[in-house]
């Protein structure tokens, strides 16, 4: 007799644990470990999900335990989609990163469940677009979310409800919402299983031969290692952009794939990256998957059944790609290493790097992070032995490095207090579209201003479910109206025009955001085309190729937008980048602004005179001489990383201390604040009873920084531990404690955004 043990599919955390069932003779021919099933559970045999997690003959294994008492599995939904190992992983997951064994493999098999088996699929389409434009144009809607979902569907006409989510980034509820304001309907549509095949790319046309720094590298990364007679671990591949990082990789993966063995690549976002997808695409052709954010959830399913039944060998994708179901991985590689978008912000809080480190352990995999501008963190890897640094010393096309220069904008404003593109910047623009060359303009601020403010009583316009400046935006559909919009919920209102508080007129928005460079820029130069890109104007289907297309085109002269622009897009074309405000990242408090603040800037810079010609970079800066704009001006990686990891060491910060943060929410603002100070005195008698002073610091609970979110009141305990193991511990002890219903706890180590 056959037993199978399974993990239910959506399981409290009281029932987050394994079941033993029975497999029923005509269902273990095709029963496989990760096959999903329908099983009847509890007292009232209620039908549920569950994964297969292992199967043994009765009496073979002690979780057999001879019980005949047990129940029999109901039928198959879904053959296998997971591997055995992805079940150690997914336990690995629940100690790390405070989840569920369920919530760990939910996102190992995204969106699947959603489509097995269906036929039918829902539908959404407006009542009637007339109306939809309406609104848009009144600026009458009161969410983000709303907009973005109205917008795509005028686009695009009708689409199903996982797509609209996905493309809009917007929840279940607000397709609700709107549904029952009439302004969607929805419906069942009858799906062709999509399949997967796209258009062909054309193949390369030639592939490069290695330059002497590319053949070392890929030589040391291939290397065996001669103490272990293992493949060594883990690399770093460091190289200013354009220096060949990728053709090294992508020579690494055809090796990899050579020896028979399975190949997983990580990019930041599909979306922004779209020639490096062209390139695996044109490269590996059948034998690889690439995981684009917006496959619709059939092509999903497709694709990863087609991943685990190993007929695709090498996966490519953003963050969740780190958990497709390969084989036998050989070579782990993680592109553009130092992006925060391989950190979840979500319930499992994992890390991809994380993630790949423990699959590369039980995989005996290589692991490959490659950047321009490493981590701190992981640099410093490199520096103490735990990783190998891998250096790429010049541009591979012989392209030369820009010519870069800080503009001091306390003299521009002094000569004009108005001042948005200084003078020099202005000239140089005005020379490049002379040469009929483009430019970009880097800003990391979208919008049109960063928020309202009363010239008379310093009254500024916040938002009314969180403790946040709303920012003023020019609405797309009605230029002439100002709305303004949390960036952290998405409520919009229409901004008034006297001051709420005293009345007075002189009321008006403050700080520079995209919309408003774009229209000073489109003044001081009405004859050239100018195209805007931040997340206002690319949440089409295709938003961002379309604007990246028509810009690669020669389309357009001039691409203004916020750090969307600054990565990964090869224009040849571009001679100029503009950076203004480049203080504005150094004004953030957490101790990653200067890192993110010197990678923008590195990156941006990057995108001027990709081949043949000299590129400039021009800086606007208030403070020129910060050590993160003079390193970046020189583009000197080495200078910043040096003062960066002697603060660092100071302030013990990462990578010399973990960081865990407990961030404890709820609508009720005492409730929040008695489980906050609840779990600071239990965190208090752990460190006594244990003699944990020595490892563990904390601090008292505090408000978070922003004490309030979404309605909901915030507060935050900070902990610090040079154990990264102690912390999770720490982490565990007091997710599992008992807390009222109506208050939530998160716990996170070393998150990328503070909020
Ligand atoms: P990175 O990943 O460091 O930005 P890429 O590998 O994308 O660099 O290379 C940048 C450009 O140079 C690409 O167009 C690539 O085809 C080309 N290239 C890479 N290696 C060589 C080489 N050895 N000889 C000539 N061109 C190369
Ligand atoms: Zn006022
Ligand atoms: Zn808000």
């Amino acid at each position: 007799m056959l037993l199978a043990q399974v993990y239910l599919q959506r399981a409290t955390r009281e029932f987050d644990q394994l079941y033993s069932y029975l497999v029923p003779e005509e269902l273990s021919p095709q029963l496989a470990v990760g096959s999903l099933v329908s099983v009847p559970f509890g007292r009232g045999n209620s039908e549920r999900q569950a994964w297969v997690a292992a199967l043994a003959e009765a009496g073979e294994n002690k979780l057999a335990d001879q019980d005949f008492t047990l129940k029999s599995i109901g039928s198959i939904l879904a053959p296998p989609l997971l591997r055995e190992d992805q079940f150690l992983l997914a336990q690995e997951m629940r100690r790390r990163y405070f989840c569920s064994i369920s919530q760990a493999l939910n996102l190992m098999a995204p969106q699947v469940l959603l489509s097995t088996g269906a036929k039918t699929q829902r539908y959404a389409y407006l009542t009637d677009p007339d109306e939809a434009v309406d609104l848009l144009e009144e600026g009458s809607l009161r969410s983000m979310g709303q907009v973005r979902v109205l917008e795509f569907l005028l686009e695009v006409e009708e689409a199903s409800l996982q797509e609209i989510m996905a493309a809009c980034g917007v929840s279940r509820s607000v397709l609700d919402t709107l549904r029952k304001k009439g302004l969607i309907a929805n419906y069942n549509k009858e799906v062709a299983r999509e399949t997967v095949s796209r258009e062909i790319v054309e193949a390369e046309k030639s592939v490069p031969i290695l330059n002497s720094g590319q053949a070392e590298a890929l030589a040391s990364l291939l290397e065996t290692n001669s103490d272990t007679g293992k493949a060594g671990s883990e690399y770093l591949l460091f190289g200013v952009t354009g220096s060949g990082k990728t053709e090294v990789y992508l020579r690494a993966a055809e090796q990899v794939l050579g020896q028979g063995k399975d190949v997983l690549i990580l990019v930041p976002e599909i979306s922004l990256t779209p020639l490096i997808c062209d390139r695996i695409e044109s490269r590996f052709g059948q034998n690889a998957a690439v995981l684009h954010s917006r496959l619709s959830p059939g092509e999903r399913y497709d694709q990863w059944q087609s991943i685990r039944s190993g007929q695709k060998h090498l996966v490519a994708g953003a963050r969740s790609a780190v958990f497709a179901p390969l084989k036998d991985i050989g070579l782990i590689v993680i592109d553009e290493e130092q992006e925060a978008s391989y950190k979840s912000e979500r319930t499992p809080r994992y890390d991809s790097l994380d993630v790949a480190r423990i699959r590369s352990r039980m995989h005996g995999s290589k692991l490959l992070l490659a950047s321009a501008t490493p981590s701190v963190e992981s640099y410093y890897r490199s520096q103490t032995g735990r990783a190998k640094l891998l250096t790429l010393s010049q541009r591979a096309g012989g392209a030369s490095l820009p010519h870069c220069e800080v503009v001091d904008m306390r003299k521009e404003m002094a000569f004009d207090p108005a001042t948005v593109i200084s003078r020099p910047l202005k000239d140089a623009l005005a020379e490049t579209f002379a040469r009929k060359e483009q430019a970009m303009i880097f800003l990391n601020r979208r919008g049109n201003a960063s928020f309202r403010l009363c010239q008379d009583c310093g009254y500024i316009h916040k938002c009314s479910n969180c403790e946040v400046s709303m920012t003023d935006h020019l609405n797309p559909h009605q230029p002439q109206q100002h709305l303004l919009i949390c960036h952290y919920c998405g409520k919009i209102e229409k901004a008034p025009t006297v001051c709420p508080a005293c009345g007075s007129e002189h009321f008006g928005p403050y700080g520079l955001g995209t919309q408003q460079a774009e229209r000073v820029l489109q003044e001081l130069f009405p004859e050239q085309k100018i195209l805007r890109m931040d997340l206002d104007t690319t949440s089409g289907r295709f938003g961002h190729s379309k604007i990246l297309g028509a810009f690669a085109r020669k389309e357009a002269d001039l691409l203004v937008g916020t750090q969307m622009i600054a990565k990964g897009h090869d224009f040849p074309d571009v001679t100029t980048v503009g950076i203004l405000a480049a203080d504005l990242m150094l004004g953030q408090t957490d101790y990653l602004a200067e890192e993110r603040c010197f990678q923008l800037l590195a990156q941006a810079a990057g995108r001027a005179g990709r081949r043949g010609q000299t590129g400039q970079v021009l800086i606007q800066s208030f403070n020129p001489e910060n050590f993160v704009i003079q390193a970046a001006l020189r583009q000197d990686y080495q200078a910043f990383y040096e003062e960066e990891i002697r603060k660092r060491r100071v302030l013990a910060y990462p990578p010399f201390r973990d960081l865990g943060v407990v961030t404890i929410s709820s609508h009720s603002q005492s409730s929040a604040r008695y489980v906050a100070r609840q779990l600071e005195s239990e965190l208090r008698y752990l460190v006594e009873k244990n003699k944990l002073g020595q490892q563990l610091s904390y601090f008292s609970a505090q408000p978070a920084p922003i004490p309030r979110l979404r309605k909901r009141w915030r507060y935050r305990l900070l902990l610090k531990s040079p154990s990264r193991e102690l912390l999770t511990r720490c982490l565990n002890y007091l997710n599992q404690l008992k807390i009222p219903e109506q208050v939530s706890v998160a716990c996170d180590i070393n998150p990328k955004h503070w909020a």
